[in-house]
């Protein structure tokens, strides 16, 4: 099944995937040197596998917004010259079609399905870079026992992007607005239905649910921002462990134990209460032992290019186990000792300074600020102001006796007087005196990053 030819020979052969006006041309990557790969990664088998993610990054996604569309350009041309098996398996609210990639001859089937909330993305980019190391596009092809093994010893079943409509505008719900992931049991909705008809068909050994999560969610009630938090879901409302769910809670371990190399205290467990509307839950009730992996984010990363790797090293690790069977060697306690998921943070805490607003004197308060965008940590607005002991948030920043002069275009001037409404963008001059014209610290908030 593995086209033993490399890309490299392909480089002059076009492949049509929409039609004559839409032709494009695969192209062979650079081998990096052997130092940099080395310096990279390491020896480990997350290493290699991130080795991997870098080598075979799929070079035209390049952001966490990008259409059905613009995903296909790229993968359909490399799982078709691969011999991959690619099959529609319905199509969304708009027609686009929902498609699936089975590579490997195993005998287990192993199912994953990505993004069917539009707006959670980091996986589908994973899956992209997984195709095509598969599909080998490089010269060199110093992974072929990795990836043969793998190929042999299980059935890979891709359903990426299962919400393309909610994609194109990057919104959660599909279309006409329902949450498919709130559709397991009443199949309103044509991708929900794709889905179950899917699992009914193939009826998969182990399932991945892929997902991202709210940024603002930390590992347990006093740790960081939460890059990955998995789940092992209940199979029924009491929450007990048959050898499904046991099964999948091994897989969790592994999954726990990868990431956890690359993220030490950023991995998180979601918690496990027996949702009946939810896929992951229903999925694992109809027997299929089944992991949720949510993206959270990570500071410095925001377009999630770095949990895009890790993805790609994870799943990569993970599969082999499932081909070897290592996985039913996992500890169960790696994953049941993951702290679990905490959210309702605030992206930023400004403790210890005084807010100066004109004709007012100075207050001692301290300001939770929020972002739009709280993944890349843009466009921060004021959420709440007052005496904020004990409210978490991703980051603090101390102003300890400094002032806080928010910018004039922030300000409200109301009957009562000059304030900074809650929802104002939060752009705060940090000075070292109520004087306008004290001694410059810094500036929070505006153009700046935190
Ligand atoms: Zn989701």
């Amino acid at each position: 099944m593995l086209a033993k030819r490399s890309l490299v020979a392909a480089a002059v052969v076009s492949v049509s995937v929409f039609g004559a006006c839409s032709t494009r041309t695969l192209e062979t990557v650079p081998t990096p040197n052997a130092a940099a790969v080395n310096l990279c990664c390491g020896d480990s088998a997350m290493g290699v596998a991130l080795r991997i993610a870098a080598d075979y990054r799929e070079p035209t996604i390049t952001t966490r917004r990008f259409t059905h569309e613009q995903f296909w350009s790229a993968v359909l041309p490399v799982a078709t010259y691969a011999e991959f098996k690619v099959d529609e398996v319905g199509k969304s609210l708009h027609g686009r079609p929902l498609r699936t990639i089975t590579i490997g001859t195993g005998r287990d089937t192993v199912l994953l399905w990505s993004q069917m909330h539009g707006d959670e993305s980091t996986a589908t980019m994973a899956l992209a870079d997984i195709v095509r190391w598969f599909a080998n596009t490089r010269a060199e092809s110093r992974d072929d026992a990795l990836r043969e093994r793998i190929m042999k010893g299980v059935t890979l079943v891709f359903l990426p992007m299962l919400n393309p409509d909610g994609a194109e505008v990057f919104q959660r719900e599909n279309a006409v607005g329902v949450d498919i992931n709130r559709d397991a049991r009443r199949l309103s909705t044509p991708e929900a239905q794709a889905l179950k008809a899917l699992h009914d068909r193939l009826k998969p050994k182990f399932g991945f649910n892929l997902h991202d999560q709210n940024a603002r969610t930390r590992v347990g009630r006093d740790g960081v921002q939460a890059a990955i938090a998995l789940l092992a879901p209940a199979h029924d409302a009491s929450r007990g462990y048959n050898d499904v769910r046991s099964r999948a809670r091994l897989v969790a371990s592994t999954l726990a134990t990868s990431f956890q190399t690359e993220l030490p205290n950023r991995v998180a467990k979601y918690d496990d209460t027996f949702n009946p509307r939810a896929f992951g839950d229903l999925i694992q009730q109809w027997g299929t032992s089944t992991v949720l992996i949510e993206s959270g984010a990570l500071p410095g990363d925001p377009q999630k290019q770095r949990l895009r790797a890790l993805h790609v090293a994870a799943l990569i690790s993970v599969f082999d186990a499932l081909a070897t069977g290592a996985w039913s060697s996992a500890n169960p306690d790696t994953y049941e000792t993951l702290l679990f998921n905490t959210g309702g943070a605030s992206d930023l805490l400004v403790l210890g300074g005084s807010l100066v607003l004109p004709g007012s004197a100075p207050a001692r308060v301290d300001l939770a600020i929020n972002y739009d965008d709280a993944v890349a940590r843009t466009g921060g607005r004021v959420r709440e102001v007052g005496d904020l002991a004990g409210v978490v948030a991703i980051d603090t920043i101390r102003v300890d006796g400094l002032f806080l002069h928010p910018d004039a275009s922030t300000v409200t001037r109301a009957s009562a007087g000059v304030l900074l409404p809650i929802g104002a963008p939060a752009v705060l001059h940090v000075r070292r005196g109520a004087d306008a014209v004290s001694e410059f610290v810094r500036t929070i908030g505006g153009s700046t990053r935190n």
